[in-house]
């Protein structure tokens, strides 16, 4: 097993000082803040206290200070109900139970995180208000790998970074799969919120094998194989027996995961990555069918990325270089300032891997049905110096990058993004209404399309950027109320989303009817009584 010890510092980022240090009394522990309904401040300081004596002091932040790192978010909230009004960090199972016994007595909230960066989803910020952080980054251990089964078992405060160099360091040659924001974010965290890698081990959920679940009532469930007289083949085998479980805990709030098992890719003796090139905006309907067979046969192995040249461009420079005229950026000045960059209206990213004899058999079909729509693949050496192509060639084969976090800098420091995330089948005639539909909003509210589809497999995926400047509280105020209209507006046409930020939980929700709402409040009720764990994530209160 191995885990590192992470001091308070570092977990809370430099410069922020503690509510002693601050001189700060207890009895300003959640002065000020929204209370979650039902508790009185009192309870607040209360459950605070406790908190303390389980953890320690210097693990438990209550006043506006020492919460700080906690607050901050991406996404629009002009009305400040998403700050939570504490955080407390366990580093053990134990403490857990401690912690979720004390909020059931105060009826007080918890929100848990794992590594806590779910950016432009909300960070650590919580769907209602009045929470108190349950955050998990000290247990972060990594319990074990296992070469021949290429297997994993981690705890919630895992990086994706720390992973990489255990295996690195024990030179175990196997490959992870992260998303864009690897180095800072963790599997747990990633896949509970059913986050996505680019990869063939991209479907995060998918490659997840196994779970370590304390419950509201402080039991601890282990899914799968996990609780047999034998669970070697706890990380082996998904299923189990009776009903999968699993699920439940992916993007709900029905327990605390303390521990995750996840499978692990083998090198392949060949990684060839490749992007096609198109021109045009209207080009996206034909990549998505030339595409959709290739994925499913599994030619294309790994999750597709088709890349807008407005999202390309905005990862490595700020609007202001690109189009200062009135009005949202149009398509002309995004694709003449991509084609000078040498990259195209679309992007579409791909990778081969396997043997020598695969990847050449698969890249001579999928030329072929790329020739057929004028698209022109391009290889590592032909983009050789291309800081987008050096960046998608790194994430395809579970490289680390942090790179497109510059996307929160289009409009200026002031660092806003909300992710919207609708679904729809992998079919090119899906396309073109979404997009006309999405720069409708976007221009209403005056706001840039910055887009990606992605193909994870007979599903398209529309991931559209929102960006804003977080800073002027007039145009958060605008981002909150166009992301809403885009909920609303792409819901109409049957385009829900996947996952959404804690600004629109309960918004999303209703899209997916009323008796999927029902069992998930009648799971709720079953498992989480007092409703302490986050309540409102994902619309269950
Ligand atoms: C530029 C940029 C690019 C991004 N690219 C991607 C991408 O490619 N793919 C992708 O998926 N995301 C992406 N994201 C979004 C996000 O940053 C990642 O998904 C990130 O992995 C989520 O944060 P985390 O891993 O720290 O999870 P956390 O923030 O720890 O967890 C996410 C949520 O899951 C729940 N949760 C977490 N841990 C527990 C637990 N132990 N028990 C119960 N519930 C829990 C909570 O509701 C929590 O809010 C991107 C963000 C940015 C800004």
């Amino acid at each position: 097993m191995t885990g590192s010890q992470i001091n308070r510092r570092e977990l809370l980022g430099a410069g922020v000082a503690t509510a002693a240090a601050l001189g700060i009394a207890d009895t300003a522990m959640g002065e000020g803040a929204m209370l979650a309904p039902g508790v009185a401040r009192t309870d607040l300081a209360a459950a605070l206290a406790a908190f303390r004596g389980v953890v320690g002091a210097e693990w438990v932040a209550g006043d506006a200070a020492s919460v700080v790192p906690w607050t901050g978010s991406y996404v629009p909230d002009p009305g400040g109900h998403h700050a939570p009004v504490g955080a407390v960090c366990p580093a053990s199972v134990e403490e857990v139970q401690a912690i979720l016994k004390i909020a059931n007595q105060y009826r007080q909230p918890l929100w848990p995180v794992s590594t806590g960066k779910n950016m432009g989803y909300g960070r650590t910020t919580t769907a209602a208000p009045g929470q108190v952080v349950l955050d998990l980054k000290r247990m972060n251990r990594i319990i074990s790998v296992d070469p021949v089964l290429c297997t994993a078992l981690v705890e919630p405060g895992v990086t994706y970074q720390q992973l990489r160099d255990y295996l690195d360091e024990n030179a175990i040659p196997l490959w992870i799969d992260v998303p864009t924001v690897g180095p800072i974010v963790g599997p747990v965290g990633n896949t509970l919120d059913r986050g996505v890698g680019y990869t063939p081990y991209g479907e995060h959920f998918m490659v997840q094998c196994g779970m370590e679940v304390v419950l509201a009532n402080g039991d601890i469930l282990k899914t799968g194989m996990g609780s047999t007289k034998n669970p070697s083949a706890w990380q082996a085998f998904k299923w189990g027996y009776g009903p999968y479980l699993d699920g439940i805990f992916t993007q709900s709030n029905f327990g605390v995961v303390t521990k995750m098992g996840l499978w692990l890719m083998p090198a392949p003796p060949v990684y060839k990555p490749l992007v096609i090139r198109h021109r045009h905006v209207e080009d996206v309907s034909r990549i998505v069918d030339a595409m959709r067979p290739l994925r499913i046969a599994n030619i294309v192995p790994n999750v597709v990325l088709m890349m807008s040249a407005g999202y390309q461009l905005a990862m490595f420079h700020r609007r202001g270089e690109v189009w200062n005229g009135a009005g949202p950026v149009p398509d002309e000045a995004f694709g003449s300032f991509a084609a000078a960059h040498d990259l195209g209206m679309w992007n579409t990213y791909i990778a081969l891997y396997g043997t020598p004899a695969m990847v050449a058999e698969s890249e001579r079909i999928i030329r072929g049905a790329f020739a057929a729509i004028d698209g022109e693949v391009m290889t590592e050496e032909q983009m050789h110096g291309n800081p987008w192509f050096h960046h998608h060639a790194t994430l395809m084969r579970g490289g680390l990058s942090l790179e497109e976090v510059g996307l929160a800098r289009w409009k200026g420091a002031g660092g806003g993004l909300a992710w919207f995330a609708p679904v729809a089948p992998a079919l090119g005639s899906e396309t073109l209404g979404q997009i006309a539909l999405a720069k409708d909003i976007l221009a209403r509210h005056g706001f840039d399309y910055t887009s990606a589809f992605a193909i994870g497999s007979r599903e398209l995926h529309h991931i559209i950027a929102l960006l804003f400047d977080k800073s002027d509280p007039e145009e958060e105020r605008r981002a909150d109320a166009c992301y809403r209209d885009l909920v609303e507006g792409f819901g109409e046409r049957g385009w829900a989303s996947y996952r959404t930020g804690v600004q629109a939980m309960d918004l999303v929700a209703q899209q997916y009817g009323a008796t999927n709402r029902a069992v998930n409040a009648a799971i709720k009720q079953a498992l989480d009584p007092n409703h302490i764990l986050a309540p409102g994530k994902s619309g269950i209160a």
